[in-house]
C-alpha cells in the first residue's frame, strides 16, 4: 500500500506543476532575458533573508524586470498559472515583507532594476522616479536642483517602491508627514497585469476616489509600485541643530512644547535618545565622544530647518533652549555651531539605529502612542520588559514629535543573543499591549510584513480586518499578491 501511493502521488501531483513552472521561466527566460531570471540557490540567497537576518524563505526564482512592461508580463504570466508573488525592492524593511514564504512556490519580483529618475520638474517642484531608485539617489536628484525630498531616514538603500509600500517615516515627519504626503501619483501594475497611470503631478484632484492611496502603505498586496511622482521642497539649506539632556522624557515633551510655540513650523525633527541607546552607540562605533560633560538619562535632537536666508535659526534655536533652562526643563544643551558638528550630533541618532540592526538579538518594535501618553507608554513598556526578562536593557527612541517611539530591546550585556531571542514573542506582546492600552499603533511606520499579522489580526477590530480583505478581494481576487502579509494566509482575498 505504501509503495503504491508514494509511486503514484508524486508523479500525478507535481510533475505537472514542475513543468508548469519551468514553461513559466523559461518564457520569462525569452521575455525578458537570460539574466531577469535567478533560480541558482547562490544567486537567489541575498533575496531569500531579510535585512535582519531573522527569516529566510525559498523562493521558486527571483525575476528582476528592467522595466514596467517586464514587471507587468511577470506579473500576468504568475496569474495565469495562479503564482504567488513577493515584491521586493531595497530589502531594508524590518517586517520581513519582501522574504518569500518557505514553501518555494512564490517568485520574488525584484524591482532593483527599474533605475530611471523619469524627470525632475523645477518648476512644479516634483521627481518622477522609478520604483528601484535607491532613497539616496532620489534625494540626491533632487539635491542637484536646489530641492529636498522629504522622505529621510537611515535607510539610504531602501527604494522608492518599497517607501511607497511602507508609507515610510523618518525624522522629519513632524514638518512634512509621512511618505504619503510626499506622493503625488503613483504607476501600479495591478494584479491581473494591468498597468495602471495615474502618475499626474497633481496636488489637487477631487475628479473621484483617489486610487493612489490603495498601494501606499499596503505592503505589495494590492499591486506593484512601478514608479511614483513625488512632491519636492525647496531644499533647507539652513538648519540650527542642538542636542538637549533633560532628566525625564515629561521634560523632554516640555521642550517639545516649547520648541513647537517659538519655533513654529521651523521645526523639523525632535529625536528622543535614552543613554542606553548612547552607550550602545559608542559600544558599536569603537568611540566614545561623550556630548555633554555629565552622563544624563535622555536626550533630545532638536533641529530647525528652512530654505530662506531671511530666518535667524540659530538665534531662535538657542533662545528656546535657554528659555527651557531656565525653567528648569533642561539640563544640558550642546549646539551644532558648523556642519561637522552638526553631522556628528545626528551619527549619534542614526549611529544609535544602525548599531542596533548590527546587535544580535536586538528586538525592534515600532510602536507609536498619543504623544501626551508617550511617558507613560516608556515607564510601563519598562516595566512589562522588567517582569519577562530583568536583566535586558530597553532602548525606547525615536520620533518624540509623532509618538513613534521604538520600544526596542537589547539583550543583557554580554548575554547570547540568539537565546535572547526566546523571550521575543512574550516581549512584543506585552510592549503592543501597553501601546495599545493607550490607543497606539504596533506599526508606526515599517508596516506589518509577515512579523505583525498575527499581532494585527489579534488587536485590530474585526470590521477593520474585514475592509482590509474586502478591499483585498476586489483588487487581488486571486489572492496572489504577497500572501501571508498584512492578512493572514486564510485572508489571502477568496471568498
Ligand atoms: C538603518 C535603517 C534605518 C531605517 N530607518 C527607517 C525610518 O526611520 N523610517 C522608516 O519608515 N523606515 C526605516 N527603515 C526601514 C526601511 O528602510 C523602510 O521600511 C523602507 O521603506 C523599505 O524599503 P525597501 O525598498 O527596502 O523595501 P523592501 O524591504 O524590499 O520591502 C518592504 C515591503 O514593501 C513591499 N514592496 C517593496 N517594493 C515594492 C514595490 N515596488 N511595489 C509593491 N510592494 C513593494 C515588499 O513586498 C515589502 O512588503 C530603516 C532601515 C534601515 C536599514
Amino acid at each position: 500500500m505504501r509503495g503504491s501511493r508514494s509511486a503514484a502521488s508524486p508523479g500525478c501531483a507535481t510533475t505537472p506543476r514542475v513543468t508548469e513552472h519551468g514553461a513559466l521561466l523559461d518564457g520569462l527566460r525569452r521575455e525578458l532575458g537570460v539574466d531577469a531570471v535567478l533560480t541558482d540557490p547562490g544567486d537567489r540567497a541575498s533575496y531569500e533573508t531579510d535585512l535582519l537576518k531573522t527569516r529566510t524563505g525559498r523562493a521558486l526564482a527571483v525575476v528582476r524586470p528592467r522595466d514596467t512592461a517586464g514587471v507587468a508580463t511577470t506579473v500576468r504570466r504568475c496569474a495565469e498559472i495562479g503564482l504567488p508573488i513577493v515584491p521586493q525592492g531595497g530589502n531594508t524593511g524590518f517586517c520581513q515583507g519582501a522574504t518569500p514564504p518557505d514553501d518555494g512556490r512564490a517568485i520574488v519580483l525584484s524591482l532593483e532594476r527599474l533605475r530611471a529618475i523619469r524627470s525632475v520638474d523645477p518648476v512644479g517642484s516634483t521627481l518622477v522616479a522609478e520604483a528601484g531608485v535607491t532613497l539616496a539617489e532620489a534625494r540626491a536628484a533632487a539635491d542637484r536642483r536646489g530641492l529636498q525630498l522629504a522622505i529621510q531616514h537611515g535607510g539610504l538603500s531602501s527604494t522608492v517602491g518599497g517607501n511607497v509600500s511602507t508609507n515610510a517615516g523618518g525624522s522629519n515627519v513632524l514638518r512634512y508627514g509621512m511618505a504619503r504626503a510626499q506622493i503625488l501619483g503613483l504607476e501600479v501594475v495591478l494584479a491581473d497585469g494591468e498597468i495602471w497611470d495615474g502618475l499626474a503631478p497633481l496636488a489637487k484632484d477631487n475628479a473621484g476616489t483617489d486610487l493612489k492611496q490603495f498601494f501606499i502603505g499596503t505592503e505589495g498586496t494590492l499591486g506593484i509600485v512601478t514608479a511614483a511622482t513625488l512632491r519636492l521642497f525647496p531644499a533647507a539649506r539652513f538648519s540650527a541643530t542642538a542636542l538637549v539632556a533633560v532628566r525625564s522624557v515629561e521634560d523632554a515633551l516640555a521642550l517639545l512644547a516649547r520648541l513647537r510655540s517659538e519655533a513654529g513650523e521651523a521645526l523639523t525633527a525632535a529625536e528622543l535618545i535614552p543613554r542606553a541607546g548612547l552607550d550602545l552607540y559608542f559600544a558599536h562605533a569603537g568611540i566614545r565622544h561623550e556630548p555633554f560633560g555629565g552622563v544624563y538619562p535622555w536626550q533630545v535632537l532638536v533641529e530647525l530647518a528652512s530654505s530662506s536666508r531671511h530666518f535667524n535659526l540659530d538665534a531662535a534655536l538657542e533662545e528656546a533652549v535657554g528659555s527651557a533652562l531656565e525653567a528648569g526643563e533642561v539640563t544640558d544643551a550642546v549646539q551644532a555651531r558648523s556642519d561637522g558638528q552638526r553631522a556628528a550630533l545626528w551619527a549619534l541618532r542614526e549611529g544609535l539605529a544602525s548599531a542596533q540592526v548590527a546587535t544580535p538579538g536586538n528586538l525592534k518594535n515600532d510602536t507609536a502612542v498619543p504623544i501626551a501618553a508617550i511617558p507613560q507608554f516608556i515607564a510601563r513598556a519598562t516595566a512589562a520588559v522588567a517582569e519577562i526578562a530583568p536583566a535586558a536593557v530597553p532602548i525606547p527612541f525615536g520620533h518624540l514629535g509623532d509618538g513613534n517611539i521604538h520600544f526596542n530591546v537589547n539583550p543583557p550585556r554580554g548575554a547570547d543573543g540568539h537565546a535572547f531571542k526566546a523571550h521575543w514573542p512574550a516581549l512584543v506582546t506585552a510592549i503592543d499591549g501597553v501601546a495599545t492600552a493607550f490607543g497606539g499603533s504596533i506599526a508606526a511606520e515599517h508596516g506589518l510584513g509577515r512579523t505583525k499579522v498575527a499581532a494585527a489580526a489579534r488587536l485590530k477590530s474585526g470590521l477593520d480586518l474585514d475592509l482590509m480583505r474586502r478591499l483585498k478581494r476586489t483588487l487581488d481576487p486571486i489572492g496572489r499578491l504577497n500572501p501571508g502579509v498584512m492578512l493572514t494566509p486564510d485572508d489571502r482575498g477568496r471568498d
